[in-house]
């Protein structure tokens, strides 16, 4: 059987690696970068040393790795893919691990901003990021934040301009992006929300309200889309990324779609796409399996985490404000949300605390979520209860 994968992110590799320790001997991985697989996360939390290029250590050998070679094109009838350099592969089964692209903002002057998503693009940013300088992020959401603890820590002076009434708006419940904006504060960050941005231009923005801000530096971080175009012109399904049901097969049965390009009929949450470094992981191993015959449906309960200066954020599952909400307040200035479904059942979590007090907690929750769980209330506020004891409500 030939596999091919188009793309070598997270998805694309980990389904690689599957493939071939599952002894798949026709395993071609297109990366469509120079550089070999990374770790996106890395980009927007350096290490002190201030290192965010983090290869990811894998044994390609016996892998059929094509680097800077990008998919322009599939014949479906003929099972090809086409590249850019004219050359065609043809496979069995076909892997899409497209990713996605960050949103641009259109501006008065091109290239006055930057966006963050690659090791170029992260150099780019952290070469212009000079002590004493100023930079503008907008947009308050994980990435966005995240680089303004950074920026802030490399001794920028840092503004961030959020078109929302709060930050972290799309995945963090409020109670705790209210605390993480507390934290920037107290480093020096500054916040705009319900903010216009009226005109851009190289190291000057325009807001609605009048206020005008001098940048050496502007970043936008304003969210991202998901690369479809090579399923698109193939004539896939598409909507919000490559549809695909829950073996994630895309609409063509040879050609299967996984990581942040792909919006997969999820079991619990329905048809959804995720852009999450573990989504990543676990649906390009599940892809694989399934190319191989495998029949399941991809129901991992979704997971990420944040950093942000000294404090670490995680969240599982569906952690909503209009959801019911139960509270578990830790002595070493941990906070733990429950949130429960109208028939009681646990359906999220999330957590922030200084260092990662919370990850156990968190994981627990998702065993929890994952079993159905309706655990009561009162014992799960009660930090003299232990989780654990409610594993099996
Ligand atoms: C700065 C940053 C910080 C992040 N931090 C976190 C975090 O803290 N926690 C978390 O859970 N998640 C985080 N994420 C998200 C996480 O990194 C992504 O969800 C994950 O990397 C997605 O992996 P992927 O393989 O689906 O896509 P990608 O990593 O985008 O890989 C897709 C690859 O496909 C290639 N490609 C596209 N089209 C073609 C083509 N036609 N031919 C060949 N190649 C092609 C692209 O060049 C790319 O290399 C972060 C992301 C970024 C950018």
């Amino acid at each position: 059987m030939r596999y091919v994968i188009v793309g070598a992110g997270e998805a694309g590799l980990r389904a690689a690696l599957a493939l071939h320790q599952a002894g798949e001997q026709d395993v071609t991985l297109l990366n469509g970068e120079v550089l070999g697989s990374y770790e996106r996360p890395a980009l927007s939390k350096p290490s002190p040393d201030g290192l965010f290029h983090k290869p990811i250590a894998a044994d390609l050998t016996g892998i059929k790795l094509q680097s800077g070679k990008k998919a322009v094109g599939i014949d479906r009838g003929a099972k090809r893919v086409f590249c850019d350099d004219g050359s065609g592969v043809p496979y069995d089964k076909l892997l899409l691990a497209t990713g996605a692209n960050p949103r641009r903002l259109y501006t008065a002057e091109r290239d006055s901003t930057l966006e963050l998503r690659t090791v170029d693009d992260a150099k780019r940013i952290y070469e212009a990021a000079q002590p004493g300088g100023r930079a503008v992020v907008i947009g308050a959401g994980l990435i966005g934040m995240e680089l303004a603890a950074e920026l802030v820590r490399r001794e920028l002076s840092v503004t961030v301009l959020e078109a929302g009434p709060r930050a972290l708006g799309r995945a963090v419940p409020s109670i705790l992006a209210d605390m993480i904006v507390k934290r920037h504060v107290a480093a020096g960050v500054s916040f705009h929300f319900d903010c216009k941005i009226t005109r851009i231009s190289a190291g000057r923005l325009e807001l609605a309200d009048k206020t005008t801000i001098e940048a050496d530096l502007i970043i936008a971080s304003i969210g991202v889309d998901p690369e479809v175009s090579l399923a698109a012109t193939a004539g896939l399904e598409c909507a919000n990324g490559i549809v695909t049901n829950a073996n994630l097969q895309t609409s063509d049965e040879s050609i299967y779609a996984a990581g942040d390009c792909a919006c997969v009929d999820h079991p619990i949450y329905g048809l959804r796409r995720f852009e999450t470094w573990r989504n990543a992981v676990d649906q390009g191993t599940f892809a694989a399996k399934a190319m191989m015959g495998a029949e399941a449906s991809f129901d991992a309960i979704p997971w990420f985490w944040s950093d942000q200066h000294d404090l670490s954020l995680q969240v599982c599952g569906l952690a909503e404000d209009r959801l019911d909400a139960v509270c578990r307040e830790g002595t070493d200035g941990s906070i733990m949300l429950f949130y429960l479904d109208a028939e009681g059942r646990l359906v999220g979590a999330a957590g922030l605390a200084p260092g990662n007090t919370i990850g156990r907690d968190v994981r627990l929750a998702e065993i929890m979520i994952a079993a159905r769980s309706a655990p009561d209330k009162s014992l799960l506020a009660d930090t003299s209860v232990k989780l654990k004891s409610l594993l099996r409500s």
